[in-house]
Formats: structure tokens, sequence, C-alpha cells
């Protein structure tokens, strides 16, 4: 075995067993199905099956909404806790569909590594591309699983090409795929020197393991027929000829993905996978923050929000902030300072995300991922700690891309749209505007079907039907600088300005010759598209 690189050598025991990490991929790549297995095989559930909820719904159970199963998409993002192996993986799920990316990528400020999941007849698609580019901008470390080999399949060096090429990384294989399609029969372990056999009759065993002695091995021909061995040599040869090898420390900065190929629905290559993010993947890093960085083995507890939901449940109507632990041991019914109020919060309920099942937890580590039941004092963005004023950096706000205004479908039930609207905004579903002209309000989000989903939530949790509506202006530009440049700004401008659910000023026009316009009348303001929470 090869030795795995540790950049945090300190850590407590505890932390350093811990892996948090999201998967990417584009949709229908085989995440629901790799993240059943994840779970079957952490102990959590007992039957892969038991995910995709009953009947024709086919999402896992850590999705909420009717809309999702109708849709077949993942709109809500959620953490799950499972053991494997002494270590203990937190698995934050992303939603996959391209109009969440703003939820996506506040998800990914919250792990330490991705798993990449391709499907092995497509290779790299777009929406894997797009993801990938986020990871990097944060240096992630990704892990990548090349699925569905028990189908026809790209050539295995053409798929490793293909990532190396589009995704600019190194790709080292760590496992081997022996055959295509129907004559795929399994994995040679790049990393182990084992044969791992894959069985079609039992889709959630454990696959067979040989262990053999190097290539030549007469044990190999046993198990391998003779045509599929000698290309198995040859490719193998070539590959630890032209391709990097391992090397843990490159993988940690985020240079080198390893790779391994298998099968999730046939549970094959999934424990292999799971060995190597224990192995390989990071343990819980150094988090980004003002006026100093949280280191994971300080002895304090912070932490920040990167999710809120609200109305998970249905029998609990309440909203669930998601904290990514940053440093310390945190224990149930601890206090904790809320810095951005600067008030003290008694965590009493945290809830930790087991399968399906909330459970209470009883403590948590640097690197776990809490949910805190709240009545909306805590957003998205803000840094609990054990006192000290440490405000968690780098969870943007993005300018939306779609305006539309919303409307009460019944005008006597306007006043309760204020307060959903509000609420989906804390929860970072979708921007809302008020103009500081005329009536309504008005919302921006990044992608078409989110204006579909809101409709359907605030009818759902409210009672109340809305419409949504085009909107005179297309682009939002949060407005920042000395207060009289922007008094002077927001008095010439009225028509155009709106204030945003933190109260901040954003200017609203449909022309990017208006923004370039005020770039060049306004020198001392800035008009950016993007925000920091906070
Ligand atoms: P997601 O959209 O990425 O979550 O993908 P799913 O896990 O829902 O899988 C998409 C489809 O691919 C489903 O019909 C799965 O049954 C199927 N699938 C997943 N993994 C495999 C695999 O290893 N082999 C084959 N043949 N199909 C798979």
């Amino acid at each position: 075995m090869l030795d795995t690189a540790s950049n945090r050598p300190d850590l407590p025991p505890e932390i350093a067993r811990r892996r948090t990490f999201a998967i990417i991929s584009h949709p229908d790549a085989g995440k629901t199905t790799l993240t059943e297995k994840f779970l079957l095989y952490g102990g959590a559930i007992q039957m892969a099956g038991q995910v995709r909820a009953k009947g024709e719904a086919r999402r896992t159970r850590s999705d909420f909404m009717q809309m999702e199963k109708d849709r077949g998409i993942s709109v809500s993002a959620s953490a799950m806790s499972f053991d494997f192996d002494n270590f203990r993986f937190n698995l934050v799920d992303t939603p996959g569909h391209s109009d969440f990316s703003e939820d996506t990528y506040r998800t990914l400020t919250a792990v330490d590594a991705a798993v990449m999941v391709i499907d092995g007849a497509k290779g790299v698609e777009s929406q894997t591309q797009k993801l990938f580019e986020v990871c990097r901008l944060r240096d992630l470390p990704i892990l990548t699983f090349c699925n569905k080999m028990d189908r026809e399949s790209r050539e295995t060096f053409d798929i490793i090409d293909e990532i190396q090429q589009n995704l600019a990384i190194d790709v080292t294989p760590a496992s081997w795929p022996i055959g295509v399609g129907r004559d795929f029969l399994g994995c040679y372990d790049m990393l182990n020197d084992r044969l791992e056999l894959m069985d079609r009759a039992d889709r959630n065993v454990v696959a067979e393991s040989v262990s053999i002695d190097g290539l030549d091995d007469p044990k190999l021909a046993e198990h391998i027929p003779e045509h599929l061995l000698e290309q198995l040599r040859e490719e193998v040869e070539m590959a630890r000829e032209l391709l990097p090898a391992l090397d843990p420390q490159s993988v940690l900065e985020g240079h080198m993905t390893p790779i391994w190929f298998g099968s999730a629905i046939n549970s094959f290559g999934v424990q292999e996978l799971m060995k190597g993010i224990g192995n390989f993947g990071p343990q819980p890093q150094v988090q980004a923050a003002e006026p100093r960085q949280i280191a994971p083995e300080e002895k304090k507890v912070a932490g920040f929000v990167f999710k809120v939901q609200a109305n998970m449940d249905p029998k609990h109507r309440d909203r669930v902030a998601f904290v990514r632990m940053a440093s310390g041991h945190f224990k149930r019914g601890m206090k904790l300072t809320h810095v951005r109020s600067k008030k003290p919060m008694a965590i009493s309920n945290p809830v930790l995300f087991l399968a399906s099942d909330r459970e209470l937890a009883e403590e948590a580590w640097a690197g776990d991922i809490i949910g805190i039941p709240n009545h909306g004092q805590l957003r998205i963005g803000d840094t609990l700690t054990e006192g000290e004023a440490l405000r968690v950096t780098g969870i943007p706000s993005f300018a939306p891309e779609l305006l539309q205004t919303c409307r009460a479908g019944d005008p006597l039930k306007a006043k309760h749209l204020d307060k959903a609207l509000m609420q989906f905004a804390e929860e970072g579903a979708a921007k809302v505007f008020k103009p500081m002209m005329g009536a309504g309000f008005i919302v921006g989000v990044v992608g078409q079907l989110q204006f579909e989903v809101l409709a359907s939530r605030i009818e759902l949790e409210y009672g109340l039907p809305v419409r949504f509506e085009a909107s005179q202006f297309t682009s939002a530009r949060w407005v920042t600088g000395p207060q009289d440049a922007v008094d002077a700004f927001v008095n010439a401008n009225k028509q155009h300005i709106s204030h945003d659910n933190d109260g901040d000023i954003v200017y609203m026009t449909r022309l990017q010759w208006d923004i370039d316009r005020v770039a060049r009348d306004y020198p001392d303001l800035t008009l950016s598209a993007t925000k920091e929470m906070q």
C-alpha cells in the first residue's frame, strides 16, 4: 500500500478520520446510485433500494420535494454521514441541475474534496466540466469514478485522455477495467495487485477479490480468458509507462485525480473508491476567515452556515441551517456566539443526517456537518464561534441572471407573499428585491426552472398561488461606494433602484449600456455581480 499524505499531521484522531466531500456529475451519470451504495456499505441502510422512495419515485430520500420526484432532479442539498473502514464520511449532496449552480457552489465551500462521477460511455459531460471548474477555483482534491462499465464504454485510454485534456488535470489509474460491456469482468487493482471480479447475479453483494502477485501470476488465467488477459497485461504495462503514478501529495493539491472504474448499480468498484477517499482524500482543512483563518485542530469550536433549508420535513415546519464545523469538538447544548448579531445561541437540538433519518447530534468534530433548527436567525454565510469575532469568507452570492415580478394570485393574500419570499431569499433559493418605486417584488434566479420550483413551493408550503411575470429588467448589480456618492446615484436613478433582502442597494436595468454608463458617470461607485454572504 502506498503511503498516504497528510497535510495536517497533528490533527486529533477523531478529526483526522473525517472525510467531507461532495459528488459532482452530469445528470444520469449515476450519482444517486453511487450515493445509495455508499450508504449501503456505510451501514446506513440495509438495502440499497431503500434510498429510492417506493414505487415510481426514483430519487434518494435526501430529496424531499414532490417536484424533485416529478422532475427527477435533486433540488435541495442535504448531508449524510456514515462510517466505513475507520473513516467517518460526510457526504454533502449537491443539486444536480445546472439551474442551481449557486447553491452547488456554496455547497462546495463546505467540503474538502469532490468525487467526480462520469459515465464510461459519455466521458466528461458539460455539467461535470462546469462543476469541475468550480472545484478548481478552490483547488479541491478530486477523486474520479468512471461508472457504468458493465455497459459498452469507451476505451480506457480515451477516457483518461479526455479527462486530462478537457480538465487539465493529471489522471492516474487506481484500477484498470478488464473487458467492456457484456464482457466486463471486473478490474485489476493497480494499487494493491488484486483482481476484483464483478458478480452480476447479485447487485448488492461484495465483489469477489483475488489477491495476486503481479500480472504474471498464473492465478490470473483461472479468472480471465486468454484474449482479455493478454490485453490487460498490454494495457497495464502501457498505462504504467505513459501515465503518472499515484502521487498522494499531488492529489491533495488538486493537480492529480486517481480514477476507479466500476459499476455503481452492480456495487462494483464502490468499496475501492471509498477506501480511496479514506486513504487519499483530504482530512478537514483550514478554513478561510477574517481576521484570521480557522484550523480544524483548534480547541475552540467554530462553524459556518453554507445552506439553509426550510420546511424540509412537513412534520417539522422548521428551517434547518446546515453548518460545516471548521474547528474543535462540539457538544450538544453548547452556547455559541452568532457572530453577525453578537448574540449567544444555545445549540440544543443539532441534527446529524444519517441517511434518511435525522438524529440528535450529541457531538460533532471539525469536518462534520450538522443541521441546526432555527427560526430564521441563521443565514447563509453566518459564522458561529465560542466568542471570537471570526467571519468565514469565500461564500459568494451571484447576481441573478433572470428577473421576474412575483404577484399573489389572490390579492388579499399579498402580505403573506412577502413572508414567503423573504424565507426563500434567506434560504438562498432566490434573490428578492423590493423596488423603490412601485409595488410588489422582483425575484431573481439563475435558471428558469427555479421560478417553477418557487411557485410550486410557495403554493405547497404557504397555500398561496402565485404568478411570475416578465420584469422590465434583465440585470442586477450591487452598488457600493462612499455614502454621498451612493445617495446621489440612488436619487438620480430611483426607477432603477431596489433593495435586496439584506437591505443592500441594487441597480437594475435591461441594458449593459446602462451599466457601462454608470461606471463612467460615477467613478467612485462599484457595480458588482457578486457579493459575499455575511
Ligand atoms: P444521477 O442522475 O447521476 O443521480 O444518476 P442515477 O444514479 O439516477 O442513474 C441514472 C441511470 O443510470 C439509472 O437508470 C441507473 O439505474 C443507471 N445506472 C447507474 N449506475 C449504473 C451502472 O453502473 N450501470 C448501468 N448499466 N446503469 C447504471
